[in-house]
């Protein structure tokens, strides 16, 4: 075969799709509510779309393949060296890149399942062994399965905190102890695309590990909080040398220079995109309520999205909110994601869930 034949059997990663416009009752068109990929739903932050628009007069140039000013930036914020920083297109891919920087084909790949759905993806797709370790019955990580997963082939473990697609997070000293218990060649990446929307103190900060730590990598990402999913703009924070090998296995010139742009007009308006994660964090206790309400037994979450855990009912709902004009994330089996968006577009949600119960 001109191409690996076990790729056939990896799944495809499936994108939110795009509503289809629907009318109501009296024949107005609903605007679509577009609550399938965890976006917040506010626009890009002031100032980024002029600075693509300034940085377009030199696309004909390459991008800084280093990132250097956006990294400065990065480390300047969080307390980092940019030597521990890497940038990459989306926080995705580094999560590829740390698999190819950790593995050998056979070598194995820990997470908690189900989470990132592209987990297995980037795993399959390097020749690596997934090793999906079942969520508890409470929807969160088991992190005594997950140790207890680790063998002389373990090379990476994924944590997704709070994890996607449950919400769920891991508190107090359970990812200090899961770290620590680790053998000194396996690589913990803490995966915190959702970190901004954290409201519990007890939920370490993954960055203060990777500050500690050697064997710990964070993901974080401009894709959600900061409003640039379109941008692709992913960063991690490592020990210099894990970063610095992350760097070296770039596909090159990842992030383009609009990206580049974007991200460091972006990260001016901290303010700005702490009062619009704030404004979302506001509707979440409203939407568990609302949905415990019609029988969901849903766990809290820590991001900006809840997980319905809808067993067989989940493609019949799906189609109901798809009718309503409501785009959510369905896992068939299992259960559905439905992200955080305007009080508006939350009441619409709510309507086409009361209606498919
Ligand atoms: N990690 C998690 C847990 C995610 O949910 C996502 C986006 N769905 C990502 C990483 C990747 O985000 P991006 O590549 O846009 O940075």
């Amino acid at each position: 075969s001109l191409v690996r034949a076990d790729l056939a059997k990896l799944p495809s990663y499936v994108p939110g799709r795009r509503p289809a416009d629907v009318a109501d009752a009296a024949g107005n068109l609903l605007p679509p509510v577009r609550l399938a990929s965890n976006e917040v739903p506010y626009g890009p932050l002031p100032g980024v779309v002029d600075a693509i628009a300034h940085a377009a007069a030199d696309a004909h140039r390459y991008p800084d393949a280093g990132s250097v000013e956006l990294r400065g930036r990065l480390a300047a914020s969080y307390g980092l060296d940019p030597d521990q920083v890497a940038t990459g297109c989306g926080s995705v891919a580094l999560a590829e890149q740390l698999v190819r920087a950790t593995t050998f084909t056979g070598d194995e790949v820990i997470y908690s399942w189900r989470s990132f759905e592209a987990y297995p993806i980037v795993v399959g797709g390097h020749s690596a062994v997934a090793v999906p370790v079942p969520n508890t019955a409470e929807h969160g990580h088991d992190l005594a399965a997950m140790r207890a997963a680790v063998t002389d082939r373990t090379r990476l473990v994924f944590v997704c905190n709070p994890n996607n697609p449950t919400g769920t997070a891991i508190r107090g000293g359970e990812l200090a102890e899961f770290v620590d218990s680790m053998p000194a060649d396996v690589l913990v990446v803490v995966d915190e695309a959702y970190r901004e929307f954290v409201t519990d103190p007890d939920v370490p900060d993954g960055l203060d590990f990777a500050r500690g730590r050697e064997n710990v990598v964070v993901l974080r990402t401009l894709s959600k909080a900061w409003g640039m999913a379109g941008l692709r703009v992913g960063w991690l924070a490592a020990t210099p040398h894990v970063a610095d090998t992350v760097r070296k296995i770039v596909t090159t010139f990842s992030v383009s220079s609009l990206a580049q742009a974007a991200a460091l007009a972006a990260l001016d308006q901290r303010d700005e995109m702490r009062r619009r994660c704030d404004l979302v964090i506001a509707e979440r206790p409203r939407i568990l309520e609302a949905v415990r309400k019609l029988g969901f037994e849903t766990p809290d979450s820590q991001a900006n999205f809840v997980w319905l855990p809808a067993a067989d009912a989940t493609s019949q709902i799906v189609a109901t909110c798809d009718r309503h004009g409501v785009i959510v994330r369905g896992f068939a089996g299992e259960g559905i994601r439905v992200t955080v968006g305007t009080p508006e577009e939350n009441d619409r949600f709510l309507a086409a869930l009361a209606d498919a119960v």
